[in-house]
C-alpha cells in the first residue's frame, strides 16, 4: 500500500499534537526520519519527451529523473514513477494520485488555476519541425493555413491554436507519431519543445529544426494547490541542486544546450513578458 506524502505528513502533525509539541515545525524532512523507509514520493510523469523522461532498457530515466531522485533523497522517501498521458497530468495531481508532476511541464496561468508550481529549473522553448524539402513552412508565419501536428495539451498545442492560424491543429499523445506523419507527409509541420524536438528529429532522416523560436518556457514541478510543505521541500532541493552545480551536471550527461537566447530575441512578447512575470514571483 502507497503512503504519500501529504498522509505522512497528517499523521506526523497528529502526532505532534499528541506529543504536545506546539509550535514545533513539521516539515517533510523531519517527518519522513521520524517515519519508516516505507515513504514515497510519487511523480507522474510522460516518459515520451527524451532527453527529460523516456524509456531505456524498460526503465524511465532522464533528466527529470534524476532531479526527483534528488527530491526523493532529501525526503527520505523512496521515487514511484507513474507513466501517463502529458494531458492527465495537472488532474492527477489536483486529485492526489500523484504527489508531483515532473514532465518538464512549463509554468503557464491556466495551469497555475489548477496546481501550484515550484521554482523553475529549465528554460526552454517551441520550435518548428519540417521536412528538409519543405518549400511551404519556413518561418513561424508559413504556419497560416497548414495542417500543423503537436503533442496534445502541451504549450505546443496552446501556441499553435490561439497563435498560428492553421488549417488544422492535428493532436497526438506521442511526439513521435507526429514525426511520423509529418516524415510521410500527412502533416506540414510539427511544434514541439527544442529538445525533444532535436532528440526525436534526429530519428527521422529527412526532418529539420527550424532556427525560429516561438515561445520563451520555463520548466517547474507541479504540486496539489496549497502543498506548501512539500513545495519547500522541492525547492530546497532545487535550491541545493543549483548551488551544487548539478542541473550543470544533468545537461551535460543528457546533452542540453545552454538556455535558448536566440529564443528571446523572437519570441512573441507575451509569452516573454509572462515568463518575466514568473521569474520575478
Ligand atoms: N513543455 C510542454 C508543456 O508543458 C511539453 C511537456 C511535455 O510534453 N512533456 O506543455
Amino acid at each position: 500500500m502507497k503512503k504519500f506524502l501529504s498522509l505522512l505528513m497528517a499523521m506526523a502533525m497528529v502526532a505532534c499534537l499528541f506529543a504536545a509539541c506546539g509550535e514545533t515545525e513539521v516539515t517533510p524532512e523531519t517527518t519522513v526520519d521520524e517515519a519508516t523507509e516505507t515513504v514515497t514520493f510519487t511523480m507522474g510523469t510522460n516518459a515520451e519527451f527524451a532527453p527529460f523522461e523516456y524509456v531505456e532498457n524498460n526503465e524511465i530515466v532522464g533528466y527529470d529523473i534524476d532531479m526527483a531522485q534528488e527530491i526523493a533523497k532529501d525526503m527520505g522517501a523512496e521515487l514511484v514513477i507513474e507513466n501517463m498521458d502529458f494531458d492527465g497530468l495537472v488532474t492527477a495531481v489536483s486529485t492526489g494520485k500523484i504527489d508531483a508532476a515532473i514532465a518538464g511541464m512549463s509554468v503557464t496561468e491556466e495551469r497555475k488555476e489548477s496546481v501550484d508550481f515550484s521554482k523553475p529549473y529549465y528554460t526552454a522553448a517551441q520550435v518548428i519541425i519540417v521536412n528538409a524539402d519543405s518549400e511551404t513552412v519556413a518561418t513561424a508565419a508559413d504556419l497560416e493555413g497548414k495542417v500543423v501536428a503537436v503533442q496534445e495539451g502541451t504549450t505546443g498545442d496552446i501556441y499553435v491554436t490561439e497563435n498560428c492560424n492553421a488549417a488544422e491543429v492535428s493532436r497526438y499523445k506521442k511526439a513521435v507519431n507526429a514525426l511520423m506523419d509529418l516524415e510521410s507527409g500527412k502533416v506540414d509541420a510539427v511544434v514541439l519543445d527544442e529538445e525533444p524536438a532535436k532528440n526525436y528529429s534526429a530519428q527521422f532522416a529527412g526532418l529539420v529544426i527550424l532556427d525560429e523560436a516561438l515561445t520563451a518556457e520555463e520548466y517547474a514541478i507541479a504540486v496539489a494547490k496549497g502543498n506548501a510543505d512539500l513545495l519547500d521541500a522541492i525547492n530546497a532541493t532545487i535550491d541545493r541542486m543549483t548551488e551544487e552545480g548539478k542541473f550543470d551536471e544533468l545537461k551535460e550527461k543528457y546533452g542540453l544546450n545552454a538556455p535558448a537566447e536566440e529564443a528571446e530575441e523572437v519570441v512573441a512578447e507575451e509569452v516573454v513578458e509572462e515568463a518575466a512575470e514568473t521569474e520575478a514571483e
